[in-house]
């Protein structure tokens, strides 16, 4: 069989250093053709010794000629910069483009990789919150498949195998409830910011990690499920399942349910993505039934953390409502990680910058660029308001 040439953008962050170590797994199946980091330059040069792909990007230009320096001798391509992140990914030896980015970074070069027609596996789940639509109807247009990372949405993807032409009643998106899950407004008033670093179930990034605790990760994955699946809002419904053991579900109109299982493990919705239709064998650790006899449920808290209600109410507005909701979490998340604003000063900002941000009912790709720019002057400017 062939091999898989894969890019991976962001290999040295949470999710890819987890597609790397399946790849690792699976040498015989995958090659990695690109990999992009922002800052971290020696962890992708160690990166790029071990797995010898054909090029690098590192995102900060400062740091260009120590990765050059690196590299060049081991006959590894070097750029520098945003704008080849988005060049590299047209490479014709690429198969695969695995977008573990962060954030709206993610949006231009998932396009242009679309554009490339290059099938997309989708960790960075900003893209599809921004701008669903139109990737959507670009990934139509040029036969890309979009399988998706996020562990929720791989479940509801691995329970519609043999099911596409079958259609969904409703989904159900399951979430751990964060480390504050049951708390009230008066103990997140006072959180710190190492207090919402510790997540029950899951090591991710710093941002999806405050998004976590926030219930904005819940949010952001609402929407991302709208597109990936083509769902209406009233067909999406979240559950809090604080065991992160059943993944999410899937209900048909015969009234049958479908879920996935598994213990928390990043590692097997990024193979699923990368090995779909098959599934590869692997040594991850298996779930036990008898290690954890209560798998439990309960209703989302929208009145304590309303970040979920913000992202229902971005969806029911449409248009750029989504793409602003996710500038403003983002200016608010990294305001939060400087301890600028409390944890609970992040949704009323969100919700401040929705009302003044401008909306346009059927964005173009550089109405995205443009909403996404105002919107962060405007949080930017709340928060420097506010002291
Ligand atoms: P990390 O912060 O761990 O990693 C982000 C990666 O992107 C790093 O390689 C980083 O480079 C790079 N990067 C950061 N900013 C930029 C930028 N402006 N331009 C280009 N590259 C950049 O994030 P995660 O791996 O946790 O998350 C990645 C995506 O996957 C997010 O969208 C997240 O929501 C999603 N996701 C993550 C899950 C997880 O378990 N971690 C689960 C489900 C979804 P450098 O290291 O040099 O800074
Ligand atoms: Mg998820």
């Amino acid at each position: 069989t062939e091999t898989k040439r894969v890019a991976i953008l962001g290999s040295t962050g949470s999710i890819g250093t987890q597609t790397l170590d399946v790849i690792r797994q699976h040498a015989d199946k995958f090659t990695v053709e690109v990999l992009t980091a922002q800052n971290n330059s020696n962890l992708l040069i160690a990166q790029a010794l071990e797995f010898q792909p054909n090029a690098v990007v590192i995102g900060n230009e400062a740091n260009y000629q120590q990765v050059k320096e690196a590299l060049l001798p081991h006959d590894i391509k070097v750029f520098a910069g945003q704008k080849a992140i988005a060049q590299i990914v047209e490479m014709d030896t690429i198969d695969v483009v695995l977008t573990a980015l962060v954030g709206y970074s993610g949006l231009i070069p998932t396009v242009s990789a679309i554009k490339a027609g290059k099938q997309i596996a989708l960790a960075n789940k900003e893209t599809m919150v921004v701008a669903g639509e139109l990737i959507t109807k670009l990934a139509k247009e040029n036969a890309v498949n979009i399988y998706p990372v996020d562990s929720e949405h791989s479940a509801i993807f691995q329970c519609l195998v043999g099911e596409f032409h079958n259609p969904i009643e409703k989904i159900i998106l399951t979430a751990s409830g964060g480390p504050f899950r049951g708390k009230d407004r008066a103990f997140l008033e006072t959180v710190t910011r190492e207090q919402a670093l510790k997540h029950p179930n899951w090591d991710m990034g710093a941002k999806i990690t405050i998004d976590s605790a926030s219930l904005m990760n819940k949010g952001l994955e609402v929407i991302e499920a709208k597109w990936l699946f083509g769902l209406k809002t009233e067909q999406i419904e979240v559950v809090v399942h604080p065991q992160s053991i059943v993944h999410s579900l899937v209900q048909f109109e015969d009234g049958s349910i479908k879920a996935q299982l598994g213990l928390p493990d990043m590692r097997i919705p990024i193979q699923f993505a990368l090995s779909y239709p098959l599934r590869f064998k692997s040594d991850f650790e298996r779930f036990d039934f008898l290690r954890y006899p209560q798998l439990t449920f309960e209703q989302p808290d929208l009145k304590t953390f309303r970040n979920l209600q913000l992202a229902f109410d971005a969806l029911a507005k449409g248009g750029n409502a989504p793409c602003i909701l996710n500038a403003a979490n983002e200016i608010v998340v990294a305001s939060f990680l400087k301890n600028e604003v409390g944890f609970l000063e992040m949704s009323d900002l969100i919700e401040i910058t929705m009302e003044k941000a401008t909306y346009i009912a059927r964005p173009t790709l550089e109405d995205y660029v443009e909403s996404d720019r105002e919107t962060r002057i405007i949080t930017d400017q709340l928060i420097k308001s506010k002291v």
